[in-house]
């Protein structure tokens, strides 16, 4: 069975697309850069076969595209769902190209997805088909040129079969074609944490703006995969309550707190969240409008949409999730002083921890923990000042503000470079 958080058929590209736009009325851009930037620099799309544990072949289509590659080389993640399409893609790679940008990561950006229901598949199967999409790829990716990470249903195993595959055609090892390797094929340390700390560590930034820093503070986060759960673990280790958290199946929910290192290993022991002792089970749609201070929407996008988002009760929004926001939920939240800290911001950590990851593997020299941690808060913190200045200057929210900052990082250097030939 098929089970997704939402039913509602909103397009994350033209999201991405209206987001762009939005930003751009704002900015005084040559209109020929601007045009530019709005398209996808190059999209592959493949069909391959794999061969099913019942000797089956069954073909499978995979997409990777290069959105934009003017600051350095494109840096996105895979994601393999059944709800992966083009301009799924399409959108994911743009964001990251904008979050990248924001953060100052010598990159461009780029997303890949293969429609697959991951869970349906042995670990075998995942295995063949992640070298035969991994193949496919090698055309376009090195790590000059493009480098993948995990995504939704994609994780460090998968990294490592496309770090052996692309090391096996050219005939030598090349850590630094993926991030988010596991660390004993030169992963960093931290990776695994970076997105979900840094959703807290910019949920942390915007309280203390409001001189909310040492209130107390509910916090209800959709998804418990990667970002989900170490957003869940880490805000729990600070002393926040955290009143409900969903998988893809649903959520559970107490208004006192839970204890998320038991839910962890609930979750582990049962592969789901339902039942968990002292706390109600809840509905994904339920989860979103729940009484709570923060929200993190940390499963996909389209989460929070025209239909409910007068309903949600929270007074700050954080996205761990890429997109999870429509436009015109952006318009009712802003208009009922619903602080939104935008995507390409509150899940930057994982891209960023990724770029210290490249970094390690070309010089082969390794940092400890605390560096990684270090240095994360310091890019993020850095990037939220940023985004709140231009949101100061030109009295628009947070989203459009950290589009314009990226934006216009893109479009200098675009400037300086000039259009070929
Ligand atoms: N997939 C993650 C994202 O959406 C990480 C990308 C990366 O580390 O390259 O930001």
């Amino acid at each position: 069975m098929v089970v997704s958080y939402t039913h509602d058929v909103a397009n994350a590209y033209q999201n991405a697309l209206a987001q762009y736009d939005r930003a751009v009325r704002k900015m005084n851009l040559d209109e020929n850069i601007a045009e530019y930037m709005r398209w996808p620099r190059r999209e592959f799309t493949v069909n391959f076969p794999v061969r099913r544990d019942d000797g089956r072949i069954e073909m499978f289509t995979g997409y990777r595209v290069h959105h934009n590659t003017v600051l350095g080389p494109s840096k996105g993640g895979i994601r393999y769902s059944t709800a992966v399409t083009l301009d799924e893609v399409r959108a994911l790679a743009m964001w990251m190209t904008w979050k990248c940008a924001l953060v100052n990561l010598p990159y461009g950006g780029a997303k890949g997805g293969v429609i697959v229901e991951p869970k349906g598949m042995s670990q075998a199967e995942l295995e063949r088909l992640t070298r035969r999409y991994t193949s496919e790829l090698i055309p376009l990716i090195s790590p000059q040129m493009d480098i993948p990470a995990p995504d939704m249903g994609t994780g460090p195993q998968t990294m490592a079969w496309i770090m052996d595959t692309y090391s096996m055609t050219v005939g030598y090892s090349v850590p630094a074609i993926v991030t988010g390797k596991p660390i004993n094929i030169g992963g960093s340390l931290g990776r695994n944490e970076a997105t979900g700390r840094g959703v807290i560590i910019c949920m942390i930034e915007a309280l203390k703006r409001q001189g909310l820093a040492n209130k107390p503070m509910k916090i209800a986060i959709q998804g418990f995969g990667n970002v989900g759960s170490n957003a869940a673990l880490y805000a729990y280790e600070l002393g926040f309550t955290v009143i409900a958290v969903s998988d893809v199946n649903g959520g559970i929910y107490n208004e006192n707190g839970l204890d998320i290192p038991a839910v962890l290993q609930h979750y582990k022991t049962n592969r789901k969240l339902e039942n968990f002792p002292g706390a109600d089970n809840i509905s994904n749609e339920e989860l979103l409008v729940l009484p709570c201070d923060v929200l993190l929407p940390s499963a996909m996008e389209n989460q929070i949409t025209e239909r409910n988002a007068g309903q949600v009760k929270a007074k700050m929004i954080v996205e761990g999730a890429n997109g999870p926001t429509t436009t015109e939920a952006d318009d009712i939240l802003n208009e009922r002083g619903v602080l939104i800290i935008p995507d390409i911001l509150a899940n930057a950590g994982g891209v960023i921890v990724s770029y210290f990851e490249w970094v390690q593997d070309i010089q082969s020299f390794f940092w400890d923990v605390e560096e990684v941690y270090r240095q994360l808060q310091r890019i993020l913190v850095k990037a939220y000042d940023n985004t709140a200045a231009m949101a100061e200057k030109h009295k628009v929210d947070m989203r459009t503000a950290a589009q314009m900052t990226a934006i216009q990082r893109v479009a200098d250097a675009l400037n300086t470079r000039g259009f070929y030939p």
